[in-house]
């Protein structure tokens, strides 16, 4: 059997832990067996990014809006402990902080959903997505401790050298500062983005934010939302039977728990970031979520969106088998060849993608299932609980039969 030809290469960020070892593991059994695999490789893995000083990080940033369409696997983001385990000379920044900075727009994410694992949350039929603004808020603050007393202000000098001033406290006492900023041209983009996803998926589109607390800083962000709606989007989503509305993040956790599902909920930086952990937890398990970054100038990246499962790493170092769900890393590259497929006009590339993920599906439907899932399917289903290169080589299994 002749291999499928790519024409433009994918942009591969490779990554740490047990993602790591799925990563390789995937492209061994899935991929390039079928795909005459061309890839820009960057190693995002965290000794990589330490002996580049984290340069390859911004390299791959910027392969990745010169080519249009990367594949991520999941990559550490050091904190203290990790600074002592890697020896690091930098507590280095989130690869992906550094990639949404460079591409700008959004990330959606959605579940995948299979017959035999229900969600938690009984009346969800259907999936829900979760669109992230992926550009500043908390993820691009500066912040600093304050260690005894003292006045914080917030200061901005105009371009004529006028200061604008603002008491933010009069510390009396030790405490912690963090100044956030967001910048039009980016909550535009990220308005525009999620009103077109929800026109391509035919889905509503509901945004929340706290613009009753944050009376400037949220609220720029509703009237954005409301003033690009009404201009652009309210016509054709009118016309398709789609709505959009804002309401509170209080009250759309309310209404979301409440729903059936079928929409996208498009929340700010910080806010996707917590809920779309809460979305696939309790659609089944963060490992069956997907997750894609659009920017606004047509450029994708995919990924999965859990971490790098460090419990199963050390395990996986002991020498023991793992049970790690491969399947939202494995949707993460058929997401991509996909589109690669899409832009350069292979058809059979775009196949390929569906094929692999109907045998996923079909695996899953089978009862072939890691351990996580296992625990998590309806009483009465017949499941066999596998490792993950087990899992991996029946879904191969399932490629080559043709039923
Ligand atoms: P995590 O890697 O998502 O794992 C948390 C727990 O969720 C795991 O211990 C495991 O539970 C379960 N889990 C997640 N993915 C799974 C899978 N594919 N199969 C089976 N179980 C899975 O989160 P974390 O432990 O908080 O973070 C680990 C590292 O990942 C951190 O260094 C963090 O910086 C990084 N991270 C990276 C990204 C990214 O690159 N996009 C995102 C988040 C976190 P059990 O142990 O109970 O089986
Ligand atoms: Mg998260």
């Amino acid at each position: 059997m002749s291999k499928i030809q790519m024409k433009t290469p994918l942009v591969e960020m490779d990554g740490d832990e047990m993602t790591r070892i799925l990563w390789q593991q995937i492209k061994d059994e899935l991929i390039l067996p079928f795909v005459d695999l061309k890839t820009e490789y960057y190693d995002l893995g965290l000794p990589e990014r330490e002996r580049t000083k984290d340069a390859v990080t911004m390299e791959a940033a910027l392969a990745n809006k010169k080519y249009g369409v990367a594949v991520k696997c999941a990559t550490i983001t050091p904190n203290k402990q990790r600074v002592e385990e890697y020896n690091l000379s930098e507590m280095w920044k989130s690869p992906n902080g550094t990639i949404r900075a460079v591409l700008d727009g959004t990330v959606f994410r959605a579940p995948i959903l299979i017959d035999s694992v229900k969600p938690a949350v009984r009346n969800w039929k259907k999936p829900i997505t979760i669109a992230r603004h992926a550009y500043g808020d908390v993820y691009k603050a500066s912040e600093f401790r304050i260690e005894g007393e003292g006045k914080a202000e917030l200061v901005f000098t105009d371009k004529a050298g006028k200061e604008h001033r603002q008491t933010i406290y009069d510390f009396e006492c030790p405490g912690v500062l963090q100044g956030q900023y967001n910048k039009d041209t980016s909550i535009r983009a990220f308005a525009h983005s999620c009103f077109k996803y929800a026109i391509d998926t035919k889905q509503s589109l509901w945004f929340s934010t706290k613009d009753t607390i944050s009376k400037q800083y949220d609220q720029t962000f509703k009237l954005i939302f409301e003033e690009i709606y009404n201009e652009c989007y309210k016509e054709t989503f009118e016309q398709m039977g789609i709505e959009y509305f804002y309401t509170l993040i209080d009250d759309a956790v309310a209404r979301v728990i409440r729903s059936e599902g079928g929409f996208i909920w498009a929340c700010k930086n910080y806010d996707g970031d917590v809920m779309s952990d809460m979305v696939s937890t309790a659609f089944g398990s963060l490992a069956m979520m997907t997750s894609v970054l659009v920017s606004p100038d047509g450029n994708y990246e995919y990924e999965a969106a859990h971490g790098t499962v460090t419990r199963h790493y050390y395990r996986y170092l002991k020498g023991e088998v793992t049970s790690t769900n491969p399947m939202a890393t494995i949707f993460a590259w058929t997401g991509a060849l996909r589109k690669r497929g899409e832009l350069d006009e292979l058809p059979e590339l775009v196949a390929f993608a569906d094929k692999l993920e109907k045998a996923c599906i079909d695996t899953l439907n089978d009862g072939i299932m890691t351990k996580d899932l296992a625990g998590l399917v309806e009483e009465g289903t017949k499941v066999t609980s596998v490792n993950s290169v087990e899992f991996l080589k029946a879904i191969r299994a399932h490629m080559s039969c043709e039923c």
